[in-house]
């Protein structure tokens, strides 16, 4: 299936040069959305996956169903003050700034396998953060696996030491 050719893209969102890739227009889309969780479902299956991990807030849309296919649990990555029990954070620079990812303290226990899936890679960031937190509670990253892949941030430069995948690449 042409996923690309789902995925609506809008120029100048949120900000002047981004051309945004909006994944709404390929939820909606039952063969579509069901073709994307089914191929990122695929790419996990002989991994033996403890845990999917997925970021807020379109990596519960795809890492949830995904998760359920797999035959595994599901925990959350939240930006700060949002989950109710006691975290751990990682802070992490953006281009201006910095931003932080929470998880829970008991959301993965020591050895369990780990899937990290998000809508979209582009410069790592997110993703990375989202590893070192998943590896401060001692489990073990073995595959980040995303719809989309912007290839020209080269988010796999710091991704180097894990299994990346994506669907579709612009
Ligand atoms: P990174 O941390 O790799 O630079 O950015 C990836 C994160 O930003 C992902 O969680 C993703 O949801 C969000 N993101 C960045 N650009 C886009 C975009 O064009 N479309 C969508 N749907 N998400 C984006």
């Amino acid at each position: 299936m042409d996923l690309r050719s789902k995925i609506r893209e809008i120029q100048d969102f949120p900000q002047e040069g981004i051309n945004y890739k909006d994944i709404t227009t390929l939820l909606k889309d039952k063969e579509a959305f069901k073709y994307s969780i089914d191929k990122l479902s695929e790419q996990l299956k002989d991994l033996n996956v403890d845990i999917v991990v997925g970021p807020e807030s379109r990596g519960f849309i795809f890492g949830c169903p995904v998760a359920y296919n797999i035959g595994a649990g599901f925990v959350p990555i939240r930006k700060p003050g949002k989950l109710p029990a006691e975290t751990i954070k990682y802070e992490y620079a953006l281009e201006y700034g910095t931003d932080t990812l929470e998880i829970h303290k008991d959301a993965i226990t020591k050895g369990q396998r780990v899937a990290i899936v998000d809508d979209l890679l582009a410069t790592g960031g997110t993703v990375l953060a989202t590893a070192k937190l998943v590896e401060q509670l001692g489990g073990e990253v073995v595959s980040m696996n995303f719809l989309i892949e912007l290839t020209f941030l080269n988010g796999k430069n710091v991704l180097k030491n894990y299994k990346t995948s994506s669907l579709v690449q612009y």
